[in-house]
Order: C-alpha cells, then sequence, then structure tokens
C-alpha cells in the first residue's frame, strides 16, 4: 500500500516537475519576446518593407505600356498584380522565392492604375 503511495506520489511529483519546467520555458520564452518586443517587430517591418520596396523599385524605372505614364505609385502588373504584390510580402527575399514573383513578373504587363481597369474591361486590346 504504502509502495503505490510512494509511486503515485514520485508520479505525481515528475508531472508537477515537467509542469514547472514548461511553465517556466513559456515564461522564458515571454520575458525575452517583452524585452525585445519593439526590436523584433521593427526588424519584421523593415524586412516587410524591404520586400515591398524591391517590386516599387523594379517598377521605379518602368512605364505603362499603353499610355507611357512613368509614375511608380500608379504603376500596376497585368494580370497578375494583386499576386505579385500578396507573394512578394509574404515570401523571404532570398533567390528561390523571388524566382516565383520573378515568373509572374515576366508574365505580366506593367501598366498604369487607368490602364489596368481599361484591360480589364476589355478596353484595350491585350495584344
Ligand atoms: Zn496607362
Amino acid at each position: 500500500m504504502s509502495k503505490l503511495f510512494i509511486r503515485l506520489y514520485l508520479v505525481n511529483l515528475s508531472f508537477q516537475n515537467r509542469f514547472l519546467y514548461a511553465h517556466e520555458s513559456i515564461n522564458k520564452c515571454m520575458n525575452f519576446y517583452n524585452r525585445y518586443k519593439k526590436t523584433i517587430k521593427e526588424v519584421s517591418k523593415r524586412h516587410y518593407n524591404k520586400r515591398i520596396i524591391w517590386v516599387n523599385e523594379y517598377l521605379a524605372s518602368k512605364s505603362c505600356v499603353h499610355c507611357k505614364e512613368s509614375e511608380t505609385m500608379c504603376l500596376k502588373f497585368y494580370p497578375h498584380d494583386k499576386l505579385i504584390r500578396y507573394k512578394s510580402k509574404r515570401l523571404g527575399l532570398n533567390e528561390q522565392s523571388r524566382k516565383e514573383v520573378v515568373e509572374l513578373i515576366e508574365n505580366s504587363k506593367i501598366v498604369c492604375s487607368n490602364c489596368f481597369i481599361k484591360y480589364q474591361n476589355d478596353l484595350i486590346d491585350i495584344m
């Protein structure tokens, strides 16, 4: 009877220790996060901005294939603009990740927002 009690006590102790260990690990993790929260957020924002900048830098030297508008903020990729911007924000900046976005860019035309709408509504011939 007492042996069983001791065994149960030890199992319980080991469970408690594991729980305490897990709790301690989570606390350490949260302390680390809280201490460096600002830096972590800044770095991730910087990486995010770099990914956006990369696409905009690519557009900086381009102009609309239809009306020659060259204002970078007005330029879009037809028809894959949404996908290109979504993927370039999501994917990392390494060569392999970029490849997917570059392929989409190569299969798109660069047009301004006005011409983009015209293309979408078949007001301009695609070819
Ligand atoms: Zn245009």
